[in-house]
């Protein structure tokens, strides 16, 4: 241990930084030179202000602009264009296109659009519709040089107010033989852009805080504030004040909001519990859950039963820790993940996602009926409460390039959220882009849920995705309903193996499996593999599937 925590009792008053500075002067040249002093900075400093200003407005200026105008880029012969590409019309074909763009790290959504080249003339127009609103395009492009060069304007009122780019950006693209697409830049001003699943900042529950508050005696000291520094004693090099408990926050606060009061307690605490406990027999119990010996029994009755701090300290009524164990040791309460059922397309600022409120009953050692720490928090807040989000942006959880690849969705529960997602963008994307043909689709949903009267998400939504032929094959599974054949994903799977198989093996379909990894995943891939050898007799079929992930034609957005 390294950390010295006390409790202050009273709030820190609040003392100005700095004193003023006053100079005497003591001959009669102090003011001639204190004019010229003054002058000499005045000069200086709006120097200093007109260059700064300058410079302010090139970076204005020149950020978010290509240094070539779209028709010099185009007509640049300077560029790596492949000899053999020359004069080759085909490449600019009139038609939908999609596009995709890399940010902050990765690559994000495809987005859909129609483009039209117009021969004579070499412009290329289009309009689309993208995760930030309803756009335009002109451009110009060159045969000799494999180059375009777009305008991409949004249209007034249906840019989002969250991105904070202007209304227009430049597109100078490049035509690469070896990938068949074109490559390029865009510029323009932003930051932001959605991703595809949202990080969820929640609390501890008030009644579990207050439980552990008062089963340490600390309700009292509960609005106290933290102060926390690195003990005199310690030794060790690396000893910091954990990044997650602000500097100054009270006692409540940081158990609320900072800390993980849920996970089952690592070792290393109970071993600082021993010292902190008075009874003898507690005490060799404490050391016999963390001693080498005693592991079986600490996976067994604390790790699998999901024993919290508070359950221990239950256990062991002697064991009175000092507050620093708790806050050096305790793990940061972290974020959860919830993927979003909404498309970026929707031109509103707001995303869903469902979730589902976890249970747990006091049993198995459990001292207290509990809930998921995220799941509840959300459950309790109030409309209008200010939430933390963060987005994450998934690499290759995303429609595919081609809205003809065969899309076999699986996801169970809440895991078919994304799929949700992707239907509402392809059914978007279908209303704003002219010559989108939606017989081109050809998705595949399969849903699981207790009992279809009862826990069905999203039925309203999925009904009219099928009705408007976006969706095109639904299956769904029912796990707690007698007389019902499927009762798993995996049932449907097997009932559609033939169509299935032939999708994956002669189709390309890219199979996207969602939800909670227990045991559907595991399950899931088996069903597959053993569809896929049933009908093609594939002689190393382990190898087949690892074949479909790397190619990424299996993918996974799994949780546990
Ligand atoms: P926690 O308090 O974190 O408890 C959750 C887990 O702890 C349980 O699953 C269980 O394994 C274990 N556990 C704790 N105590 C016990 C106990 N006493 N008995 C048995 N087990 C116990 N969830 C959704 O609902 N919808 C989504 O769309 C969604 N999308 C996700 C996307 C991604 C990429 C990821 C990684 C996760 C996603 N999740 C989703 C899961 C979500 O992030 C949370 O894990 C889930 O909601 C539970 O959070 P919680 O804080 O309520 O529960």
């Amino acid at each position: 241990m390294y950390l010295c925590i006390s409790l202050l009792l009273a709030n820190i008053a609040n003392h100005g930084l700095y004193d003023g500075i006053s100079i005497a002067c003591s001959n009669g040249n102090c003011q001639h030179h204190t004019t010229i002093i003054a002058g000499s900075i005045i000069g200086g400093g709006t120097g200093i202000i007109l260059l700064f200003i300058v410079t302010l407005l090139c970076c204005h200026h020149f950020k978010g602009r290509p240094l070539q105008t779209n028709l010099k880029f185009v007509n640049s012969t300077n560029n790596k264009i492949y000899k053999h590409e020359l004069h080759d019309v085909t490449i600019f074909t009139s038609g939908i296109w999609s596009s995709r763009h890399y940010q902050s790290g990765m690559w994000h959504s495809f987005s859909y659009f129609m483009l039209s080249f117009d021969p004579k003339l070499f412009k290329v127009t289009g309009s689309g519709l993208d995760n930030i609103g309803i756009f335009t395009i002109d451009g110009t492009y060159s045969i000799e040089t494999g180059r375009m060069g777009l305008i991409k304007t949004y249209q007034l009122g249906t840019k989002k107010r969250t991105e904070d780019f202007k209304y227009q950006m430049i597109i100078q693209l490049t035509w690469n033989s070896e990938t068949h697409q074109f490559e390029g830049k865009w510029y323009v001003q932003t930051n932001k852009y959605p991703g595809d699943a949202v990080k969820i900042v929640c609390a501890n529950d008030d009644n579990e805080v207050h439980l552990l508050l008062k089963r340490l005696g600390w309700l009292d000291k509960a609005s106290h504030q933290l102060d926390i520094s690195i003990s005199p004693d310690n030794t060790k090099k690396s000893a910091k004040i954990p990044a997650h408990i602000p500097p100054l926050c009270s006692l409540q606060y940081a158990l609320t909001n900072c800390i993980d009061i849920r996970l089952s307690p690592r070792k290393n605490i109970l071993r600082l519990f021993v010292d902190c406990t008075s009874d003898e027999d507690e005490k060799r119990r404490l050391e016999e859950l963390c001693s080498k010996e005693g592991s079986e029994i600490y996976i067994k009755y604390i790790l699998e039963e999901h024993l919290s701090i508070i359950d221990i300290l239950n256990h062991f009524p002697s064991c009175k820790p000092d507050i620093a164990i708790l806050i050096e040791f305790l793990p940061a309460l972290m974020p959860r993940f919830y993927s979003i059922c909404s498309s970026p397309l929707d031109d509103t600022r707001r995303i869903t996602f469902v979730y589902s409120v976890l249970k747990f009953e006091p049993l198995n050692g459990r001292t207290y009926e509990r809930f998921g720490v995220c799941t509840n928090w959300l459950n309790k807040i109030d409309i209008g409460t200010k939430v933390s989000i963060q987005t994450r942006i998934s690499q290759h959880f995303r429609l595919p390039l081609t809205l003809d690849t065969p899309l076999i969705m699986i996801g169970p529960g809440t895991g078919v959220a994304p799929f949700i997602g992707f239907l509402e963008h392809l059914n978007l994307s279908l209303k704003s882009i002219d010559g989108f043909d939606v017989n081109n689709l050809n998705t595949w949903l399969f849903y699981g849920c207790r009992h279809r009267q009862h826990d069905f998400l999203f039925e309203e939504q999925i009904q009219m995705y099928q009705q408007m032929n976006v969706l095109k094959h639904f299956f769904i599974a029912a796990s707690r309903e007698e007389n019902y054949p499927f009762r798993y994903v995996q049932d449907q799977l097997k009932a559609n193996g033939n169509e299935l198989a032939n999708l994956i093996y002669n189709r390309n379909a890219i199979i996207y499996v969602c939800g909670d990894i227990k045991v559907m995943v595991r399950d899931v891939r088996e069903t597959i593999a053993h569809l896929l050898q049933e009908h093609f007799d594939i002689p190393n079929i382990d190898q087949y599937m690892q074949s479909l992930e790397t190619s990424r034609r299996y993918l996974l957005d799994i949780w546990s």
